[in-house]
Formats: C-alpha cells, sequence, structure tokens
C-alpha cells in the first residue's frame, strides 16, 4: 500500500518577540516538509531560516538525499554569514522530512526543533535535540522536569551556518496510513507539554485545525518565542485525500514500533556513553561559559535604535552567540534630532549599562543634548523630511 502525505502549518510570532525567525516550508510535489528556527542579532535570523529552506529545496529537487540537502543547506546558511558582516554568526535548526521508497519516512535533524509521531492515539518523541540541557539529561546531571525551567533551555550546541561542516541526525521511519507527525520549533515544546500535545493532536481530525490549535496553546502558555507548526497526516494514495487521518483498529500487542532512530539500540546507547564520558568536563566547562555569557546577556543593558525610536535593548549589541537583544523600553526620542555624535553612537548601540534606569537616565542626557541644540538651533541640522514633488498641474 502506498501512502502519501497531507501537509498543514501554522506559524505565529508568539506574544513577546517583535518578528518572527521561524519559517516552514511544505512542497506537496517534492512532497518534502521542513521547519526551521533562526537565531542573529537584528534580522539575521530570519535570513538563516529562509536561505536553510531554500537551499534544501533545491538540492532536493535536485535530485539530492535529504541528509546532503541539509548538508547543502548548511552549507550556503554559512556561506552567507562569512561572507556579509551583518549577518554574522547567524544559524538555523532544520528539521526536514520527505517521502522516500516503500513508506519510509526520511527526517533529517539539527538543532532543538522536534519531530514526532502520533500512532494510535500515543505520542512518541522522534529526534533529539542537540541542546545543551538535553546532554545535561543524558549525563544525568538533570532531570526532564528541571529542564523544563532551566534558563539555559534555549541553548543549542548544533545549528547550521555555524561551522563549514555539520552533522545531520538522520531517521528513517516506516510509516502507515492513519500515522500523523508533528513538526515543531521549540515554541511550542517550551510552552506546551507533551501531553497536552498528545492531546491536542488525538483530539483534532482536521491537521490545520490542528495546528493552529497547538499555537494558541503556546500563546496561551505565554507565547515567549516564534511557534511553528506542522502537522502531517499519512493517508492511503488511493483513498480518499481527504485531510483527516484514517482511524485504525487497535493492533494486537506487542505491534512493532517504528523504526528507532540510530543512536538509541543498545550499541547506539553504548557508544553514546563513550562519547558522553569523554564529553562531560567539555559538556561542565561549556556550561560554565554558557553561564557566564547567559548572564550578560540578560543583565546588561544599551541603548540603540528601533526604527527611528531611541530604544533600550536588553543584551548586547548585534546579540551574543545565541541570544538577540530584546526591546525594553522603545521612547519617543527621535534618532533624527540627536547631535551627531550621539547619533552615531547610539547607531552603533551604546552603554553596557546594569539596569534599565542607568540606560534611562543615558536616554536623558541624549533627549538634554537633543533639545539644547534645537533651542540654540547651531547647524547640524535636521534631517529634512522628503517633500513630495508635485508632479500635477500647478496650484493656480
Ligand atoms: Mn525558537
Amino acid at each position: 500500500m502506498t501512502v502519501h502525505l497531507v501537509v498543514r502549518a501554522a506559524t505565529d510570532v508568539g506574544r513577546v518577540r517583535d518578528h518572527n525567525e521561524d519559517a516552514f516550508l511544505v512542497d506537496d510535489r517534492l512532497g518534502l516538509f521542513a521547519v526551521a528556527d533562526g537565531m542573529g542579532g537584528h534580522q539575521a535570523g530570519e535570513v538563516a531560516s529562509a536561505t536553510a529552506l531554500e537551499a534544501l529545496r533545491a538540492a532536493v529537487t535536485s535530485g539530492a538525499g535529504i541528509r546532503d540537502a541539509v548538508t547543502s543547506a548548511n552549507d550556503a546558511v554559512y556561506e552567507k554569514s562569512t561572507t556579509d558582516e551583518r549577518l554574522r554568526g547567524m544559524g538555523t535548526t532544520l528539521t526536514a522530512g520527505t517521502l522516500a521508497a516503500g513508506d519510509t519516512l526520511l527526517l533529517g535533524h539539527v538543532g532543538d526543533s522536534r519531530g514526532y509521531l502520533l500512532r494510535d492515539h500515543h505520542l512518541e518523541r522522534l529526534t533529539t535535540d542537540h541542546s545543551l540541557v538535553e546532554e545535561l539529561i543524558q549525563a544525568g546531571e538533570l532531570t526532564e522536569e528541571q529542564a523544563e525551567s532551566d534558563p539555559r533551555r534555549s541553548m543549542i550546541t548544533r545549528a547550521l551556518g555555524i561551522e563549514p561542516e555539520v552533522e545531520v541526525d538522520l531517521y528513517p521511519i516506516q510509516v502507515v496510513s492513519g500515522d500523523r507527525l508533528l513538526l515543531c520549533s521549540d515554541g511550542l515544546t517550551g510552552m506546551v507539554g507533551e501531553d497536552r500535545i498528545e492531546a491536542a493532536l488525538t483530539d483534532e481530525a482536521d491537521p490545520n485545525v490542528a495546528a493552529r490549535r497547538l499555537v494558541d496553546a503556546a500563546n496561551a502558555g505565554g507565547g515567549i518565542d516564534n511557534i511553528t507548526v506542522l502537522v502531517v497526516d499519512v493517508v492511503d494514495a488511493e483513498g480518499p485525500t481527504a485531510a483527516v487521518p484514517v482511524v485504525t483498529a487497535p493492533e494486537p500487542e506487542a505491534a512493532p514500533p517504528s523504526s528507532r532512530p540510530p543512536g538509541s539500540g543498545p550499541s547506539g546507547r553504548r557508544r553514546l556513553r563513550r562519547i558522553l564520558l569523554w564529553a562531560l568536563p567539555v559538556v561542565v566547562v561549556l556550561g560554565v561559559a554558557f553561564g557566564i555569557v547567559d548572564y550578560y546577556a540578560h543583565h546588561t543593558y544599551f541603548v540603540g535604535t528601533d526604527g527611528n525610536r531611541v530604544t533600550v535593548f536588553q543584551g548586547r549589541p548585534g546579540g551574543l552567540l545565541f541570544w538577540n537583544p530584546t526591546v525594553q523600553d522603545r521612547t519617543s526620542l527621535d534618532t533624527r534630532t540627536l547631535v551627531s555624535s550621539d547619533r552615531a553612537q547610539v547607531g552603533a548601540g551604546h552603554g553596557q549599562f546594569s539596569s534599565v534606569g542607568a540606560a534611562s537616565a543615558y536616554v536623558r542626557q541624549l533627549r538634554a543634548r537633543a533639545a539644547q541644540r534645537r533651542h540654540l538651533n547651531l547647524g547640524n541640522a535636521l534631517p529634512v523630511t522628503p517633500t513630495t514633488v508635485a508632479t500635477g498641474p500647478p496650484a493656480p
């Protein structure tokens, strides 16, 4: 029996971020679908996720398998980030699936977006997060429960575009009609527990509505990150192509599970343990280093610009590793009214203040100097708002 896929997606900026750096791809003709969660200063995260998906699609179009396609997505993001100063350090997660011969679905995966399989009302996580907390869980340093509230949750240990080479995890899954897959960014899993994800996917037959419902749940849970959800229904190719999963009769006990991802079999587990023993000191050192960076990312403020407004940001100009600066206070002060030396300083992102108050005091100085200049009407004129050149007939 041949199957085909019905893929429905939803994405949302969430309730805190001001732009959406997640992206998704659904290409029915290629049988290709993917989720990417980009990161980087300013708008670089959006560039990273879009670039990865574009390159992924191009590679699959020209006949590449999923692993090679993810590798060329890495090449494309890395190439852009090393040739464009403004995009330096950007990266993205990528979890991509394609239907191969023999009803085998292949997932290629890098980062902390996730793939899940819902089969017989039971949700199973397919992918392993490439994140610090996941490594700490595997090393026995952290429980799943502690990980849920760990401030280092969003720190990932593998992403596309960071290094010239990337290791891609590959998961072959033998799918059957009635299966439902979920691909999602951490904006969902960070906000909604797996029990509730399982319930939503089980209760809601329409994949479109299910995707929307999960996004709504993530927003209801705080929506602190961008949220992207892909619901993939496996249906009989010959049957009606209604976007409704076929409910299969309960299978007898000991039904064969879906193919296990590599690395979770006994020998894989042994190998993993060996790697971890060797890697543990490295992980601990990295953890401390990340902790320090995390502190600086979250306890320092600078004054920069957002549009033409002087704005207080938390973090460091351009971001630190994967921590983007976040807007704390977008003031009413127009950068074009600043004296030119202040304008240059603010344009580059000024200061390393220890509190919003300290940054606001600096904004007050900017405002005073701008007002003084205006009052004295000294040169260094405001850029004149471009006036529209009248193209119509002259007024009488
Ligand atoms: Mn995210």
